[in-house]
C-alpha cells in the first residue's frame, strides 16, 4: 500500500536536479561545445537541466520554475535566457544581484525549495484540471448526442 510519503524514482531524480553537478550530468547529449555561450557547465549553473526528445533534442528544463526552453543558438547566452522569458522565476530573482549560486544562503536554498515544490504541485494541479476539462468536453459532446 502506498503511503502517500513514498517518492517514485522519477520525483527522487527530479528532486536531485537542485545539484548544479546533477543538472550538468544530464547534458552529456548536448548539441553545442564548451566554445558556446550555452555551453553544458553555463546552463547547469542557470538552472537549467537537459530533458532531450526526439523532436526536441535541446529541451531543457529550469529546476526552480520548471519552464521548458528548447530553439538554442551557440550565442544564446542561459542567464539572459532565462531571465528574458521567465522574469518572474524565483530562481531568476535570487540571482539578480549575484554571479553564481555558489553566493546564495542556506535559508535562500531553503527558500527556493520551497517554491520548487510550489511550482512542482501547481503543474500537478493544472495538469489534473486540463484532464478533467477534456474529460468534461468528451462527456458534453456524448449527452448532446443523447
Ligand atoms: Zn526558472
Amino acid at each position: 500500500m502506498a503511503t502517500g510519503t513514498a517518492f517514485t524514482e522519477a520525483e527522487k531524480w527530479e528532486f536531485s536536479m537542485n545539484s548544479e553537478n546533477i543538472r550538468l550530468s544530464t547534458f552529456n547529449d548536448w548539441p553545442f561545445d564548451d566554445d558556446c555561450l550555452c555551453a553544458p557547465s553555463k546552463m547547469a549553473a542557470a538552472g537549467f537541466y537537459h530533458i532531450p526528445t526526439d523532436q526536441h533534442p535541446d529541451l531543457v528544463r529550469c529546476y526552480v520554475c520548471l519552464n521548458e526552453l528548447e530553439g538554442w543558438e551557440p550565442d544564446d547566452d542561459p542567464w539572459a535566457e532565462h531571465k528574458r522569458l521567465h522574469p518572474n522565476c524565483d530562481l531568476v530573482k535570487i540571482m539578480k544581484n549575484r554571479k553564481s549560486l555558489d553566493e546564495i544562503t542556506v535559508k535562500e536554498f531553503l527558500d527556493l525549495e520551497c517554491k520548487r515544490q510550489q511550482n512542482r504541485i501547481r503543474a500537478q494541479i493544472e495538469e489534473r484540471v486540463k484532464e478533467f476539462r477534456q474529460q468534461a468536453a468528451r462527456v458534453r459532446r456524448q449527452m448532446e448526442l443523447l
